[in-house]
């Protein structure tokens, strides 16, 4: 059992995707409910990018249902109008392993891009609340740098107020810190768990371990396109059920 028990955001049931001949996602049932956070672990293949990206558009799957807060549940093998498809793409921001900053504009710029542009906020509202973010990661005196005036730890801490910046009711991240050196890793997982904390929703693709065991309220793990074992961190990492996570758990930890 969870320990959240708020209404469910994001529901999938059966998700399924192919490249060419290679069947990536074999049935994936996945389950987020408000304030969770869900981490996606596995080994390097088993297509967990594959399903943060279909959880946001970037991927469209071939099979399996997709509702998002209430709506309707969307079906990829039935073809529905791309908006209807996609309302969760306009509700959800993604954070990426590769900060995706635009070299050539600000730190400030690349927040309020989002905002301004996408979402029609004016500019001194996005501005304010982009000061408040980049101060609440200890980056406001960076709002008039450029990325690659940043450690790749302040770049990636600035593609994570460029996420909430968006206001999203959900947050993905995609292995944020895994291009990262060593010893730039905690601070970007420190302003993630105080997003845990603070109530953010949360689904989290990592190879960090123990991040996913102490801040995830549910770990799924992935093997070969299927979740082969799920449930709260302390059964999954100390008790796993299954054999396949019994061995990728003894080679990682
Ligand atoms: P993971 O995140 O667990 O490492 P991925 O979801 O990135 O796994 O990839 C799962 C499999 O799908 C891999 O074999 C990968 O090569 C393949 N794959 C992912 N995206 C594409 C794509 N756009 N085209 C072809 N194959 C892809």
């Amino acid at each position: 059992m969870s320990r959240i028990d708020g209404p469910v955001l994001l529901q999938t049931k059966g998700l399924c995707k192919s490249f060419g001949d290679h069947e990536v996602l074999k049935g994936i049932d996945l389950e987020v409910r408000r304030g969770e956070v869900v981490a996606l672990i596995g080994p390097s293949g088993s297509g967990k990018t594959t399903v943060l990206r279909s959880l946001n558009g970037l991927e469209t799957p071939d099979q399996g249902t997709l509702a998002f807060d209430g709506g309707p549940s969307v079906d990829f093998g039935q073809g529905l109008p791309k908006q209807q498809r996609f309302a969760i793409r306009d509700r959800s921001a993604m954070v990426f392993q590769h900060h995706n900053l635009f070299p050539h504009r600000t730190v400030l710029q690349n927040v309020i891009e989002g905002p301004v542009t996408v979402q029609g906020v004016s500019k001194p509202e996005a501005v304010a609340h982009a000061e408040q973010l980049l101060d609440r990661v200890g980056l406001a005196d960076k709002r008039d740098a450029y990325p690659h005036e940043l450690s790749g730890g302040q770049q990636q801490r600035v593609g994570i107020v460029r996420a909430l910046a968006l206001a999203p009711d959900l947050l993905l991240f995609d292995e944020p810190t895994s291009a990262l050196d060593p010893e730039l890793v905690g601070e970007v997982l420190v302003v993630m768990k105080e997003l845990a904390d603070e109530g953010w929703t949360m689904v989290v693709v990592t190879h960090e371990l123990q991040f996913a065991r102490e801040v995830a309220d549910e770990v799924l793990f992935l093997d070969g396109g299927v979740v082969a074992e799920r449930g709260a961190p302390a059964q999954l990492f100390t008790a796993p059920q299954n054999e396949r996570t019994r061995r990728f758990l003894d080679r990682i930890l």
